[in-house]
């Protein structure tokens, strides 16, 4: 390496304490129909939430521009509450797809909604200098598995994003990541804890 590529000044993070369901505006995920990419967004025509709890319920629409298919998810209903969608994990939190943005990485599996969350991604591992938020229950970047944040990895993690930015830009059926794999036809033993998706 040389000198050149060591900043002077450390690469500083403040972490705002962005919660992970405020990258749910877009996840890709690998479609239903034809196994090419497809988009989850909010459902079109609904004002925007409020608060970003209200991310959690908002209706949304699966389509994909390959083949056609569409599919809509709305919060369940248990009682008299609403049951919202679960964040976090290798599968998009509405319609349990396999996220399209996945990739081998340091013995695990790196995986993000969208190019925004991989840039928010990338911006924290490339840092130095990490000034955290004080409140983390929800706080995304408190949350990521320690061996994201190990600088041992930080080179390996930061090509591994490079790689879902790459991905992002793909979208035919046969540019499907090795990694992004329907619960049905997965090798059993990517069903181990060591491939499994951390909680991020
Ligand atoms: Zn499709």
């Amino acid at each position: 390496m040389s000198s050149e590529s060591v900043p002077a000044e450390p690469l500083r993070h403040h972490d705002e304490g962005v919660w992970l369901v405020q990258f749910t505006g877009r996840v890709l995920v690998v479609c239903p129909g034809c196994g090419g990419r497809a988009s989850v967004v909010p459902r079109p025509g609904l004002a925007p939430p409020k608060y970003f709890s209200a991310l959690f319920f908002q209706p949304r629409r699966l389509s994909c521009a390959g083949c056609g298919a569409v599919a809509e998810w709305a919060p369940g209903q248990k009682g008299a509450g609403l049951v919202g969608a679960v964040v976090g994990g290798t599968e998009d939190p509405f319609f349990r797809r396999p996220l399209w943005l996945q990739a081998r990485c340091a013995g695990r599996i790196l995986w993000a909604y969208d190019v925004e969350h991989v840039d928010a991604l990338a911006a924290y591992v490339g840092a130095r200098l990490r000034e955290h938020h004080s409140s983390p229950t929800m706080a995304m970047f408190a949350r990521l598995p320690a061996w994201m944040k190990s600088a041992s990895h930080r080179d390996e993690v930061l090509a591994g994003l490079a790689r879902l930015r790459a991905l992002a830009e793909l979208h035919r059926p046969t540019d499907r990541s090795d990694a992004a794999h329907d619960r049905g036809d997965r090798p059993r033993h990517h069903g181990s804890l060591l491939f499994r998706g951390g909680p991020y």
